[in-house]
């Protein structure tokens, strides 16, 4: 256990490299990440994010015991929205709210954490209103017609996260006519009401808040002025996030972020993408065909700051390499069961395993190795494959009529231990793992056409020839079965299969 941690490495998107991560007050963490626009069903693009956020929040709460508050907001007031309620003839809240209960469902299908809060822009109106009256009072915003404009020309540094140059912006934005700003790139804190569009009271007349203003007021009312970390995708950097700080800044006269953290794209559909996943990669779809362990490994399997391919063969490959581990999980707990049966209990004592030197030894690297990895820039895919390291230790292990002892019984529990430790940070590796490999198993059969019924039977069938010695017929049996993708493992007990992943 450690207070707080000195040696964190963080990629800050705002110096371009890599800095030692200092929180604003010893052992607390305010982070805030940018959430979706509730208008529809979101893709699993979407939760690159939030799936690698999740574990930054859990590594500095769990590993480093830092008091951690996770702000994840709802835009629930934007032009997509407004043109889904018109489409359906339907207020803008019902489609917003209809979109939250979704979002809500993908969010706990995906087996994630849910944040500290979860604001919504239309529950802070009043913070909204009252930030943008201190970056009018402070010079760096104009009012025009009802609408409030930010004036980059007044911002200190604009251009500073997205290491723009603002000259060049200006020179290639459009002019449009009539336009009231009075720079291309200036930006609407408050834009005055439509008719039929959702609007509230202001000292500019009825209207609606910008798009950028609602982090830069709800990141001050739930975590304050200046916050640790700020994330969201790399397509937020420009203009989202240089404008939070811009409107922040200029209101609060505080630096508003220390740590600027963003997480790269999924490139979709580059390879052949099934047809059961049809053109649109919605999380609902993913995890009806799949599963949100499936979703989690792989995009934890990609550093967060590299682009992730998403295909057909990415998912298979991430259910092979989660299948790897949760069989070898699921072996810890057989003989485990095994070992206690025979009358051992389970004995902390690290010396008592098997091969103390080198499967012993992997063991106990496991979780300082994590921390090195994590402290690094968060390099998940570093820890998998640490993970993967151990598994294929503990599987060397296993021997086949491999006998209870108490090193064994040790080195199981502690094995299940050490990777269930680990994976919880990721939210990983938590599910029972002997079901879980049987759902992987479904997904699998689902994805050949082939019946688990129409498998046991001749499974049975090749048992039955081979009690009856007619080994011809349980050989041709066995061949039809590999043809299939089947893998059989005969044990004493009888035959088991599993398919090949
Ligand atoms: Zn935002």
């Amino acid at each position: 256990m450690r207070e707080f941690n000195l040696k964190m490495k963080i990629y800050n998107t705002l110096t371009q490299k890599k800095e030692e991560f200092k929180p604003i007050k010893a052992g607390e963490l305010k982070m805030y990440l940018c959430g979706p626009t509730v208008y529809n069903l979101v893709h699993v693009g979407n939760f690159r994010g939030p799936i690698f956020f999740n574990f930054v929040r859990n590594y500095f709460q769990n590993v480093l015991n830092y008091k951690v508050k996770f702000v994840y907001n709802y835009t629930d007031v934007d032009d997509k929205i407004i043109n889904k309620a018109i489409e359906e003839n339907i207020a803008a809240t019902e489609v917003s709210e209809k979109y939250i209960k979704e979002f809500e469902k993908d969010f706990k299908a995906v087996g994630l954490r849910v944040a500290d809060v979860n604001p919504k822009v239309t529950e802070h109106i009043k913070e909204i209103v009252s930030l943008i009256e201190d970056i009018i009072k402070n010079g760096a915003a104009y009012v025009v017609d009802g609408e409030v404009f930010c004036s980059i020309e007044k911002i200190k540094d604009y251009g500073k996260l997205s290491h723009k140059n603002i000259q060049d912006l200006i020179a290639g934005a459009r002019v449009e006519i009539g336009e009231k700003k009075k720079n291309p790139l200036d930006f609407s804190l408050w834009k005055p009401a439509k008719p039929g569009e959702p609007s509230w009271d202001s000292p500019w007349g009825k209207g609606r808040p910008g798009w950028h203003i609602e982090c830069s007021a709800m990141a001050k009312k739930h975590l304050g002025e200046t916050i640790d970390i700020h994330g969201g995708g790399i397509d937020l950097i420009f203009p989202h996030h240089e404008n939070e700080i811009a409107q922040s800044e200029s209101a609060n006269n505080k630096n508003f972020v220390n740590y600027w953290m963003h997480n790269n794209f999924i490139n979709m559909g580059k390879d052949k993408m099934s047809k059961s996943l049809g053109n649109i990669f919605t999380v609902r779809k993913f995890v009806e065909v799949f599963n949100g362990e499936i979703l989690k490994f792989l995009i934890l399997s990609a550093h967060y700051r590299s682009g992730a391919d998403f295909s057909d063969n990415v998912i298979e490959h991430a259910i092979a390499g989660l299948a790897r581990i949760y069989s070898s999980l699921a072996q810890a707990e057989k003989m485990i069961i095994m070992c206690q049966n025979a009358g051992f209990k389970y004995q902390t004592d690290l010396t008592k395993v098997l091969d103390p030197s080198g499967f012993g030894a992997k063991l106990n690297e496991l979780w300082p190795k994590m921390i090195t990895s994590a402290e690094d820039d968060f390099n998940t895919p570093e820890i998998l494959a640490e993970i993967f390291n151990l598994v294929r230790s503990f599987n060397n292990l296993l021997k086949p009529g491999i006998k209870p002892t108490q090193e064994l019984l040790n080195s199981a529990q502690k094995f299940k231990n050490e990777i269930t430790k680990v994976g919880s940070l990721m939210s990983l590796f938590e599910k029972p793992a002997v079901s879980f490999l049987k759902e992987l198993d479904d997904i699998l059969l689902e994805q050949k056409n082939l019946k688990r019924e129409e498998i046991q039977l001749k499974v049975d069938a090749r048992s039955n020839a081979k009690a009856a010695k007619d080994f011809i017929k349980a050989d041709k049996l066995r061949a039809e079965l590999t043809q299939m993708g089947i893998e059989l493992r005969d044990n004493p007990g009888g035959t088991e299969w599993e398919v090949r992943k």
